[in-house]
């Protein structure tokens, strides 16, 4: 279970997010929604244990999350690859494991290659893994991100806009992979988005954020026009 109580998050003493209190189960999606600046990334760096800086109550199954993330994987927004090391799809998969065992080194295991290569056939990418990841579409791209981030077991997965900069019918593709993610595996999730309408069928939960927690509760509860205009004015 994921427990925040009074989370302020700061950036020096400058209030990011103020006062957020929420519970997620461990098989539940929670869908993060704001407007630009509202805290998001902030929040969601904060559950991975990448940003310490608050004051209040953050656990992550019973732990801070600096000490949970073991069993964390964090999809970052906008992810840049060195182009002048030209990796193999499996490669950037694999590499994520490696980098959470504290490896940095070239020569994959055999047995990292085999858990590369199931984990990129769950999201129906297995025929591309010797290609160059930088050959691939924004919608693949995302996919081999999602490889990457299950393959060290996560029982938490934070992804920050994983749809965003995709056309319609890459984020088709992405939320059938989140939906099978959600089903076949059951981890909890985190997920950032400007436009829950693609989401809302994996999303048990949405919270709305703009600095404080404007509204946290089911889809049904959340997303009704006098909650959302709070936030983002009549035109929306
Ligand atoms: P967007 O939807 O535009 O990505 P967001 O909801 O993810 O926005 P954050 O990126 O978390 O919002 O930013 C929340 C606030 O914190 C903003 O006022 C932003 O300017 C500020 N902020 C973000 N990163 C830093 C930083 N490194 N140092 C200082 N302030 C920051």
């Amino acid at each position: 279970m994921i427990i925040a109580e009074n989370l302020t998050i700061y950036y020096d003493r400058q209030k990011a997010v103020e006062n957020v209190t929420f519970k997620l189960d461990s098989d539940q999606t929670l869908l993060l929604l704001g407007p630009n600046g509202a805290g998001k990334t902030t929040l969601l760096r904060a559950v991975a244990g990448l940003h310490q800086n608050y004051k209040g109550t953050l656990l992550v199954f019973g732990k801070p999350p600096i000490e949970s993330r073991n069993v964390i994987s964090y999809v970052p927004q906008s992810y840049s690859l060195n182009e002048r090391v030209p990796l193999t799809v499996i490669e950037v998969v694999a590499m994520g494991a490696l980098y959470k065992r504290g490896l940095m080194h070239f020569n994959i295991p055999r047995n990292l290659l085999r858990e590369a290569t199931e984990a990129l056939e769950f999201v129906g990418l297995g025929s591309l893994k010797d290609k160059r990841f930088s050959e691939l579409s924004g919608g693949q791209k995302q996919r081999v991100l999602l490889a990457r981030a299950l393959i060290s077991k996560p029982k938490l997965l934070l992804l920050d806009e994983p749809l965003s900069a995709l056309d319609p019918s890459a984020r088709v593709e992405v939320v059938s992979v989140l939906a099978k993610i959600k089903q076949e595996i059951g981890l909890a999730m985190i997920i950032t988005t400007h436009d829950p309408n693609p989401l809302t069928e994996i999303g048990d939960k949405i919270m709305l954020l703009n600095k404080e927690l404007i509204a946290f509760g089911s889809p049904e509860e959340v997303l009704r026009d006098e909650i959302i205009t709070k936030v983002y004015g009549s035109q929306s």
